[in-house]
């Protein structure tokens, strides 16, 4: 994928920070952190989204995710961590090869937490929810 930032990334043809690389995946620090230690998980093998990537990768990416929390945590000082993964423009998705956001979180004032990775929240009638469990089942 020639056009492809991450891919280019992952060929080594553009620099990055990079804090883990195994044969199946590397992770980078994010060019636009949204806090200190806020990382990248990008499987090698291209592919888009949830819908393109294999069962096997994406078992392996939230393994890998799990191996790195603690160094996030314990290394970095990280009071929490928010795992990230958009899937399409609409959900935020500006680069189109599959990507793990592990970004650590931290009640310190002074390290320049944002408060604003969470959402409003909604309500629905009861007639809509049954008709979201509905489509959601089919
Ligand atoms: P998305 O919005 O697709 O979920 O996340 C893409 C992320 O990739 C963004 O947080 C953005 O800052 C990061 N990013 C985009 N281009 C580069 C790059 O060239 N290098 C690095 N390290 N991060 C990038
Ligand atoms: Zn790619």
């Amino acid at each position: 994928m020639d056009n492809c930032i991450f891919c280019r990334i992952i060929s080594g043809e553009i620099p990055s920070r990079t804090a883990y690389e195994d044969d199946d995946f590397k992770v980078i620090l994010d060019a636009s952190p949204a806090t200190r230690g806020h990382s990248l998980i990008l499987p090698k093998k291209h592919c888009a989204d949830i819908f393109e990537i294999p069962d096997d990768t994406l078992s392996a990416a939230a393994k890998l995710a799990k191996k790195l929390a603690p160094r996030l945590k314990q290394n970095l000082g990280a009071d929490g961590i928010n795992i990230v993964q958009n899937n399409g423009e609409a959900a935020g998705q500006t680069v189109f090869h599959f990507h793990i956001h592990m970004i650590p979180r931290y009640k310190d004032p002074s390290k320049d937490d944002p408060k604003n990775l969470m959402w409003d929240h909604k309500e629905f009638s009861d007639d809509e929810y049954v008709e979201i469990v509905k489509a959601l089942k089919d």
